[in-house]
């Protein structure tokens, strides 16, 4: 524990005048709830245009970072130390302890910018530049000094108490969750989904979740998996409620009326209206997929058409231009990897026919539709009355 608090600087917001105090709240309000998972008691202060994150008692600075990288809307945090006695000779010590304790390699050039938020502090910024500047050029005769590109910039800020800080760690950028509304997102157990979530939320977008099960045909493990990918989601997005859908009878129905190449089209159909349907009652103003051009069969333009074909609502794609190894990067990156790609059957792949469509047309999918008749409307009923649903708070 090396740091006394954080200093957290963000840097767009969305939208200005009023709304300016909606950000920052509600991105204090989510570094508070990021804060609950890690040891230790923190105070998150709001202080002319500036976030603060105050330790109490012990705690570790890197969980306090980990946890801090995971909140949207945080462009960098810095970790400061703060001095309570402004004594100058006082200054200069805590300053040449800072040097000593962050950087143990003392090979490296830096500088100090000092500034004076209170000005009745006796000293002036420049006197202080100087001065600091050379109290660790004695201390530390390794370090050089260099105005244009030094590897180490120390500001002193010069408040009520006096900050020092030299780091800055980028945070995930973005826009604080709640701040954009809700979406229903279809996560299946595969790679694509969870990124597709992670990436809308990022957006400031409170995210629900639907996955579609088919028991017995898909395993409660299957299912597991999914639950354990929404709360991957969930430590950057927060809570997130799981409806898990019973699907088999719906898609055993298409699978005994509907020309089989095109089941998985009418399937994903069924799939975009319920997700809808719990989309609305929850609140939520768009769907999201992980859909991705030409990445198979059911995502050519003409299958995307026929899908989006039941979609009144928005229907957001935010990997639609990826090709599938940058959502790989992308989900490692944000820790769902590992889960996506446990082998545990997604419930598209029992019901997949040899020969899907690539090109369906969206009048003669619709014609197909009718021979499931109002059986459909009953079991779609029946799926919506079972549905579960599973509080996934990321921990
Ligand atoms: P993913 O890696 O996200 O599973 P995928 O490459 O396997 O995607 P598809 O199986 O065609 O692609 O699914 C496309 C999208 O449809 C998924 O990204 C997801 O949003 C949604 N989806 C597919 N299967 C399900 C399911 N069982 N439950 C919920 N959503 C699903
Ligand atoms: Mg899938």
């Amino acid at each position: 524990m090396k740091y006394q608090s954080f200093l957290i600087k963000y840097a767009e917001i969305g939208t200005k005048g009023k709304n300016r105090y909606m950000f920052e709240d509600t991105l204090m309000k989510q570094i508070r709830r990021a804060l609950e998972a890690v040891d230790g008691e923190f105070e998150v202060t709001k202080e002319s245009g500036r976030i603060y994150v105050t330790g109490n008692g012990s705690y570790d600075d890197d969980d306090v970072i980990e946890a801090l990288k995971r909140v949207f809307g945080i462009a960098d945090i810095c970790p400061m130390v703060q001095i309570e006695d402004r004594d100058y000779e006082n200054l200069k010590k805590a300053v040449v302890e800072y040097m000593d304790q962050v950087y143990p390699d003392k090979n490296l050039t830096f500088k100090v910018a000092a500034r004076r938020a209170d000005k009745h502090y006796p000293i002036g910024s420049e006197q202080m530049n100087r001065d600091l500047g050379e109290v660790i050029l004695e201390a530390f005769p390794q370090m050089k000094v260099d105005v244009h590109h030094p590897d180490v910039l120390l500001r002193v800020e010069v408040r009520q108490k006096v900050n020092l800080f030299s780091e800055m760690i980028p945070g995930p950028g973005g826009m604080p969750v709640g701040t954009n509304g809700k979406a229903m997102l279809l996560l299946s157990g595969g790679i694509d989904s969870p990124v597709a979530g992670y990436m809308i939320a990022k957006r400031g977008v409170v995210l629900d979740a639907v996955y579609f099960h088919a028991p017995p045909y898909t395993s409660e493990r299957a299912k597991q998996k999914v639950v354990d990918l929404a709360n991957l989601v969930a430590r950057y997005a927060g809570p997130i409620n799981l409806y898990v859908v019973n699907f088999t009878d719906i898609q055993l129905h298409i699978y005994e009326s509907c020309p089989h190449e095109e089941l998985t089209i009418i399937m994903r159909r069924y799939m975009m209206r319920i997700a809808q349907k719990l989309a609305e009652d929850a609140g939520a103003m768009g769907l999201i997929t992980g859909e991705s051009i030409g990445q198979v069969a059911s995502q050519t333009l003409q299958s995307l058409a026929a899908t989006n074909d039941v979609c009144t609502m928005p229907v957001f794609r935010p990997v639609i231009g990826f090709d599938k190894q940058e959502i790989i990067d992308l989900s490692e990156k944000i820790g769902t990897y590992e889960t996506s790609i446990q082998p545990y059957e997604d419930c598209c792949t029992i019901f997949v026919a040899k020969h899907p469509v690539t090109r369906p047309n969206i009048n003669v999918i619709r014609s197909s539709e009718k021979r499931l008749g109002e059986k459909m409307e009953e079991l779609v009923r029946e799926a919506l009355n079972t549905t579960e649903r599973i509080l996934c708070q990321g921990r």
